[in-house]
């Protein structure tokens, strides 16, 4: 690829920096928010925030315009999420910003377009993902929550599991069975549910960092009106997976990633004489920043393939498995060169980066699960990147 700015995405570039400049104080920067995911949209001023970039139609830039969107080139977007993510900029609402907005775009009917993509652009709706279930993550098609029509209704019965941000949701996107006899991909429909609903209830689940991130969402009952069905009967899984097709380019990570690794590069500085020395500690942190640059080279290749109006496939699960694997190697790496002190935890005085390593050493365990675990993205690289046989 070209890594120059055409002069149209240079002028772009510099209006978007130029904004954040001008908009974003300091105080409201969350380093964290894209490694951790922690306290995303639960900060009051993350809405003043949205409030500000509603102003230039940047909220969900992406969208076409007559969806309240920006309707700018794939690589503006580009542009646009990498200065965001410099800046660190807070990402409210970003699972229906960037998943279930497009997919609602996609699928939705006229009267669900007006509904839901406007109360996702103003902040007002607040949205989880209900795809998972206890016996289905890996395997999703084998999903088992039912959905029988009945009147002007559809009749929901089952359990999802590991539902991040359902405890805070006004809305889930939900995969449900609608016909038990048909093959597994072909009986499965998405739903829009009210998480207010009679027969919907959630419960938390506490996370190995002691975080309340996700949940186990239950469905006793639950009504929904046939209109709040996404997409065709039966054609859920299709709908399903245009959502996944948003799910995987990863420069915000990629580039938060190297953000944090400066900083516990610094941070750890004090130990590294107790833990093998400086020449060792500045081994490992090259092995790091070196692999964190290669992080975003694979986010620039899905770029650049979008940009070309290719569709990436194993490009975005390399991108996927090297960035969250990746995550994890500098989370033990900060652990490692702080020493003992790299265990301390938030509210110590003593831990460095104020606890943020030890909290990322915990979350980052989950990294290469969420989204489709490494062992899954490691079989779509050998099947359809080198042509490996299935068996
Ligand atoms: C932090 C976090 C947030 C999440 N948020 C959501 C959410 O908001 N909504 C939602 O619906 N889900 C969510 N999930 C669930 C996530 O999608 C699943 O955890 C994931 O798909 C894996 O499914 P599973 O946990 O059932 O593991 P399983 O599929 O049971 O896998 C268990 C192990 O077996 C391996 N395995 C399974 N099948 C194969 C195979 N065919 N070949 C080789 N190895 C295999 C896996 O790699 C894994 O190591 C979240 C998960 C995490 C960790």
């Amino acid at each position: 690829m070209d890594f120059r700015d055409t002069a149209e995405d240079a002028t772009f570039r510099q209006e978007v920096r130029s904004f954040i400049e001008r908009e974003l104080p300091a105080e409201m920067r969350a380093p964290d928010d894209a490694v951790l995911g922690v306290g995303v949209g639960e900060d009051p001023r993350d809405m003043e925030w949205l409030k500000k970039l509603a102003t230039k139609g940047w909220v969900a830039p992406s969208w076409p315009k007559e969806y309240g969107g920006a309707g700018i080139s794939m690589m503006q977007q580009f542009i646009y999420n990498e200065e965001l993510a410099r800046a660190r900029a807070p990402r409210p609402n970003y699972l229906a910003i960037g998943l279930i907005g497009p997919t609602i775009v996609v699928h939705g009917s006229d009267e669900q377009k007006k509904e839901y993509l406007s109360g996702i652009l103003s902040g007002d709706m607040y949205w989880c993902q209900g795809f998972s279930e206890p016996g289905s993550g890996s395997d999703l098609a084998s999903l088992q929550t039912r959905a029988v029509a009945d009147g002007d209704d559809f009749v929901i019965n089952g359990q999802k599991i590991w539902t991040s941000g359902a405890h805070r949701a006004d809305r889930m996107m939900l995969l449900a069975r609608t016909d038990p006899d048909a093959p597994k991909h072909k009986g499965i429909s998405a739903f829009v549910i009210d998480m207010k609903a009679p027969g919907v209830s959630v419960r938390p689940l506490t996370n190995m960092a002691d975080m309340h991130s996700f949940n186990e969402v239950f469905f006793d009952n639950v009504r929904v009106p046939k209109k709040d069905m996404l997409g065709e009967l039966h054609r859920g899984w299709y709908v399903a997976t245009t959502t996944l097709d948003f799910e995987r380019s990863g420069i915000i990570s990629a580039i938060s990633l190297q953000q944090l690794l400066s900083e516990i590069a610094e941070a750890t500085r004090p130990f590294w004489g107790s833990n093998g020395g400086s020449a060792a500690a500045r081994h490992e942190l090259a092995d790091r920043a070196i692999e964190t640059q290669v992080s975003v080279m694979f986010s620039y290749r899905v770029a650049t393939m979008q940009a070309k109006g290719l569709i990436p496939n194993q490009e975005a699960s390399i991108t996927k498995l090297y960035g969250s694997e990746l995550a994890q190697r500098i989370a033990r790496t900060g652990i490692r060169l702080a020493g003992l002190h790299g265990q301390l935890g938030p509210g110590s005085p003593y831990a460095p980066l104020m606890g943020r390593i030890e909290r990322m050493y915990r979350t980052q365990v989950g990294s290469t699960l969420a989204g489709g675990t490494s062992e899954i993205q490691r079989t779509i690289i050998a099947q359809r990147g080198l042509g490996l046989p299935r068996e």
